[in-house]
């Protein structure tokens, strides 16, 4: 079976993760979304409700293609625990780009097995990122085309403390 991990904050999950996400399917049997945590990281969302975003998002898919699941470690040590030949990333711009050349650098002295595969982020999802998906929210402008439906909810508790 080939697995492949798709870590990221997802905070929260956009539709240019899903995007992604379905584009991994087509050539893994299976994808875990990795939320990685990262303690230096002020999130809007906590673990715990990105997590059941992510389980929402998972079981729309037939069990056992999409695994949510978290770690505070290296994502490629996580890949290595699960077996995974791949890490899916996306690309928007060139930022993206050199930021994931860095940790792709730093990934291939850890293990060169594990391959990174990136999909370019398509037309209308370019512009898609979470933070600017939280500045809308605050702004009054409505996201609801910009996420997944499962997402909606967890606006609504946040009220207008939300932090980028
Ligand atoms: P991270 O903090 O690891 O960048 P994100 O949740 O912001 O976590 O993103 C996870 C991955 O998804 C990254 O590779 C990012 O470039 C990619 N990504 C985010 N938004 C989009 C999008 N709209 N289209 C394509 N890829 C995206």
């Amino acid at each position: 079976m080939k697995i492949a991990i798709y870590p990221g904050s997802f905070d929260p999950i956009t539709n240019g993760h899903i995007d992604i996400l379905n584009r991994a399917l087509k050539i893994f049997d299976q994808v875990i979304l990795l939320l990685a945590v990262n303690p230096n990281k002020i999130s809007t969302f906590t673990l715990e409700d990105r997590k059941l975003m992510l389980k929402d998002i998972a079981k729309q898919y037939g069990s056992q293609k999409v695994i949510v699941d978290s770690t505070d470690g290296l994502t490629i040590r996580y890949a290595q625990s699960k077996a995974a030949i791949a890490l899916v990333r996306g690309l928007r711009t060139v930022p993206d780009f050199e930021y994931e050349h860095d940790i792709f650098s730093g990934n291939q002295l850890i293990d060169a097995n594990i391959e990174m595969v990136f999909f370019m982020a398509k037309q209308p999802h370019q512009i898609i990122s979470s933070s600017l998906i939280k500045q809308l929210y605050l702004n009054q402008v409505d996201i609801s085309t910009l996420v997944p439906h499962a997402v909606l909810p967890y606006f609504k508790k946040l009220k207008t403390n939300v932090k980028q």
